[in-house]
C-alpha cells in the first residue's frame, strides 16, 4: 500500500499523520482497530503548532493561514482548519508573519579562522535563521567537534554537511605555507592516490567532495568516478588544466564561485587553456597559491574583456543540461569591489565575533580601505552579477553561499547579504529563497527531508516578521527559528545574541 492510499483510508483527521504512517498493521484487522487508532492519536500529539502564518510553498509561494504541526524533529502536518489543532502542543503565534524553511549557507569553512570556534559559528548561523550549512573545505579532524555538536538534538547550531579537505594537487593552493592560505587541502597527484583519498573520506562519512584548481584532468576524472561509486556528489573549482565546457559535462554536481568559467566564456578559450597547461608545468617551481595567482593574473582580465557570448551561452546551456548547481558566492566574489566592510553597519557585525577575531577584522578592513578597488575586481564583480540572470534564464540551479568566514564576511549575517545581491543581480525573489532552501538540499539529494515545508520534512523553520518576497532584506527579520523540532523563540535568540556580544566585547 502506498503512503498516499494509506492517507486516504485514514480519513481527514488522521491525514495529517501521513509522515509516521497512519495505518499501522494492527489497526487494519478487526476489533483492535479503534483502540489502536486511539493509541496512535495520543502518540501523535504534536510538540509545536505554528498557527496563522503565511507558509512558503516551494511551488506556490506564500499561502495564507496555515497551521504547521511539528512532532519530534519533523513536520507532522500542514493544516488549514484551526479547529483541528490537537490539544497539548506549544502554540507559536504566526499571525501576520511569514514561515519559510530553515535557510542554508551552501559555502562555509568552519576550520578557516583560528579563534573562531564552532560554538560561536553555530550561534551566529542560528540567530540568522540558518539551520543547515555545507562546509566546502576543511580537514575532518578540525571539524570533528563541530560535527558532533551539530548532531546533538537541540543544538544551537545548523546541520553541518561536510566535504572534508579540498582535493588539490600535491602542490596545493591551501597548504598552510602562506598567510591567507591555511592548510585545508589534501594533495592527490595520481589517479591511484585520488581513489584512495575518496575511499578514506567516504569511510569517514563526508556528505560531498570538493575538487580544487590544480588537480590534473586524470585525477579529476578519477575523483568523480570514485565519488560516484560511493554515491557522493562532487563540487568543483573548475580545474585550471581543463575547459569549463568539458567540466560541465563530466558528471560534476556543482561549481563554486563561477570559478574559471570566465576562461571558458572567452573568445580565445582554447589558446588560454594551452597557455595554462604550459604554466601548470610550473618550470619555476612556484608554490601552489602563487602558481594559481599568477595564472589568474595573466588570464582573467583578458577573459572578462573578450567574452564570446555564443561560447558562453554554450557553456551555460551545458550547465543547465547536466544540472550543475552553481554557488556564485557574490559576497566573496565582489568582496574587493562591493566592499561591504566599508559600511560601518557591516563592521558592527564584527562585534558578534570573539573579541580577538573581531578586532583583527577591523584592522584588516581599515587596511583594505586604504587602496581603491582594482579594475580587475570591478570587472569580476560586474561579470559575476551579469551571469546570474543568464544562468537562471537557462535553468541552471543556483545556491546561496558566502565563503564565510573568509573575506570579512561575518557568519550568518553574510548569507542575508548574499540573498540581497542575488536579488540585485536579477534573480526573482522566489528563486532567491529557493537558492537558500530547497536547492542545497537537492544538491545533496535530500530534498525529501530538508528545504521545504511539508509533512515528513525535518522541522527546520524560520518565522519572519515581514514578507521576504516583498523585500528580500526581510529575511533578516527573524522572529523565531525551529531547528530539528526545537523552538528558539525571540527570547532564546536574543539570549544567544547577548552571549555572542559578551564574548565579542573587549576583556
Ligand atoms: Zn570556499
Amino acid at each position: 500500500m502506498s503512503a498516499r492510499s494509506a492517507v486516504r483510508r485514514c480519513g481527514i483527521a488522521l491525514a495529517l499523520l501521513a509522515v509516521v504512517g497512519c495505518v499501522p498493521a494492527q489497526a487494519e484487522s478487526g476489533s483492535s482497530r479503534e483502540g489502536a487508532a486511539a493509541v496512535l492519536m495520543a502518540d501523535l500529539v504534536p510538540d509545536l503548532a505554528i498557527v496563522g502564518a503565511r507558509v512558503f510553498d516551494t511551488d506556490a509561494g506564500f499561502v495564507p493561514d496555515r497551521i504547521v504541526l511539528v512532532r519530534g524533529e519533523r513536520i507532522a502536518a500542514v493544516l488549514t482548519d484551526p479547529a483541528t489543532v490537537p490539544e497539548g502542543a506549544t502554540r507559536v503565534d504566526g499571525t501576520g508573519r511569514y514561515l519559510i524553511p530553515g535557510l542554508w549557507d551552501a559555502h562555509v569553512h568552519y576550520g578557516f579562522t583560528p579563534g573562531l570556534d564552532h560554538v560561536t559559528l553555530g550561534r551566529l548561523f542560528l540567530v540568522n535563521g540558518i539551520t543547515s550549512v555545507r562546509d566546502t573545505g576543511g580537514h575532518l579532524i578540525a571539524l570533528a567537534d563541530a560535527r558532533a555538536a551539530a548532531a546533538r538534538p537541540g543544538a544551537a547550531a545548523p546541520r553541518l554537511f561536510v566535504a572534508g579537505p579540498l582535493l588539490d594537487d600535491t602542490n596545493r593552493v591551501y597548504a598552510g605555507a602562506a598567510p591567507g592560505f591555511p592548510d585545508i587541502a589534501a594533495g592527490v597527484d595520481t589517479p591511484a592516490a585520488a581513489a584512495r583519498e575518496v575511499d578514506a573520506l567516504a569511510a569517514r562519512g563526508v556528505d560531498l567532495l570538493k575538487t580544487y584548481e590544480l588537480v590534473t584532468p586524470a585525477v579529476f576524472r578519477t575523483l568523480l568516478a570514485r565519488a560516484a561509486q560511493h554515491g557522493l556528489p562532487v563540487t568543483a573549482h573548475v580545474p585550471l588544466a581543463m575547459d569549463g565546457l568539458e567540466v560541465a559535462g563530466s558528471g560534476i554536481r556543482g561549481m563554486e564561485h563561477l570559478r574559471n568559467l570566465e576562461l571558458a566564456c572567452a573568445r580565445e578559450h582554447a589558446r588560454l587553456l594551452e597557455a595554462r597547461l604550459e604554466a601548470l608545468a610550473n618550470p619555476e617551481g612556484l608554490p601552489g597559491h602563487e602558481l594559481r595567482r599568477r595564472i589568474h593574473a595573466e588570464q582573467r582580465a583578458a577573459a572578462f574583456a573578450t567574452e564570446d557570448p555564443a561560447r558562453c551561452a554554450e557553456v551555460i546551456a551545458a550547465l543547465a543540461r547536466h544540472r550543475v548547481f552553481q554557488s556564485p558566492t557574490l559576497t566573496i566574489t565582489s568582496g574587493d569591489a562591493a566592499r561591504l566592510f566599508a559600511d560601518p553597519a557591516w563592521r558592527a557585525t564584527f562585534d558578534y565575533l570573539p573579541h580577538a577575531v573581531g578586532s583583527a577584522w577591523h584592522t584588516t578592513a581599515a587596511e583594505r580601505l586604504e587602496a581603491p578597488p582594482t579594475p580587475l575586481a570591478v570587472a569580476h564583480t560586474r561579470w559575476a552579477m551579469a551571469m546570474i540572470p543568464r544562468l537562471h534564464a537557462a535553468g541552471v540551479p543556483i545556491m546561496a553561499g558566502t565563503d564565510t568566514p573568509i573575506g570579512l564576511l561575518t557568519p550568518g549575517f553574510s548569507l542575508h547579504e548574499e540573498l540581497r545581491m542575488l536579488a540585485e543581480a536579477g534573480l526573482p525573489l522566489r528563486d532567491v529563497l529557493l537558492a537558500a532552501t530547497v536547492r542545497p538540499a537537492e544538491f545533496l539529494g535530500l530534498e525529501g527531508q530538508l528545504g521545504s515545508i511539508a509533512p515528513g520534512q525535518f522541522a527546520d523553520l524560520v518565522l519572519l516578521d515581514a514578507d521576504p518576497l516583498a523585500d528580500i532584506r526581510n529575511t533578516r527579520r527573524v522572529h523565531a527559528v525551529v531547528r530539528g523540532g526545537v523552538l528558539f523563540d525571540r527570547a532564546a535568540l536574543d539570549g544567544l545574541r547577548a552571549e555572542l556580544l559578551r564574548a565579542g566585547a573587549a576583556p
